[in-house]
């Protein structure tokens, strides 16, 4: 990322719960518009890595970065404010909404604010919802019930609420669980229109996914971070064989 403006900088991060070492030292380097991907087996600490970076986590030593202002440990809330948009694995959706009132309740100034989700419909909202509808491949699901849809349109609409805020960085933790291959493709797909605007940081374990949206792979492994690089240079990687095989 060094050609890049430097959005998110880790430095040393440790991470220990109750005596338990879940982050070791790890550093992380995402930059403006890049697409980084985090793969390592379970329990490796790639979930607490995202904790730690929006101050879910309490972080033991070392420190966060983001545009070169220290937030280690920093709330959860002024991390969202700052700009750092997280989605977690499971939909937190309003299933009797429509989509597009999802969205709108995920703008800034309209979350929560049941009430006025028709009296604050403006039209300069109402072109940001749709064009958050467009990137999440969600435009013509707009009017339905979020309870009508299915499992990965679900996780599109979470992902469409995590944009509308705005985030300069967007932390995925593995987006297509539980999702069908042609789900899991078009979930790719938009994570590569995100990154148009957005820098990103995804978990996930399916490594045909992982090709098709991969810049950068960071390896994690009993909360170290094993080796870096492109798709082929971590393929060949002795120790990540080694970490993949089980031996
Ligand atoms: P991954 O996401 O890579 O599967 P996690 O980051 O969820 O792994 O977990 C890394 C390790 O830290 C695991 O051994 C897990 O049991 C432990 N861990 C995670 N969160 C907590 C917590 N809140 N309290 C205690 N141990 C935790
Ligand atoms: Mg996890």
């Amino acid at each position: 990322a060094s050609d890049r403006q430097s959005v998110l900088s880790v430095k040393d991060l440790k991470v220990v719960f109750s005596g338990f070492k879940a982050l070791k030292g790890v550093d992380l380097e995402v930059g403006e518009n890049e697409i980084v991907t985090i793969i390592g087996p379970n329990g490796a600490g790639k979930s607490t890595l995202l904790d730690a970076i929006v101050g879910k986590s309490p972080v033991a030593s070392g420190h966060v970065y983001y545009h070169g202002k220290d937030i280690t440990n920093q709330s959860p809330y002024e991390v969202a404010r700052m700009g750092i948009g997280r989605k977690f694995q499971n939909p937190n959706v309003y299933n009797d909404l429509t989509v597009f009132d999802n969205i709108l309740l995920a703008l800034k100034g309209a979350h929560g604010v049941f009430a006025s989700i028709k009296s604050k419909l403006t039209a300069g909202k109402r072109d940001k919802i749709i064009s958050v509808l467009d990137r999440v491949g969600l435009l013509e699901k707009g009017y339905s019930k979020v309870s009508s849809l299915s499992h990965g349109q679900k996780q599109w609409v979470e992902i469409g609420m995590v944009i509308a805020q705005d985030p300069t960085l967007v932390l995925l933790d593995e987006p297509t669980a539980g999702m069908t291959p042609d789900e899991t493709h078009l979930t790719g797909e938009i994570i590569k229109t995100i990154s148009q605007n957005h820098s990103v940081v995804v978990i996930e374990h399916d490594m045909e996914f992982v090709k098709q949206i991969a810049q950068r792979i960071v390896v994690l492994h009993q909360g170290e971070k094993l080796t870096e690089g492109s798709v082929n240079e971590v393929q060949s990687n002795p120790k990540v064989i080694e970490v993949y095989l089980g031996r």
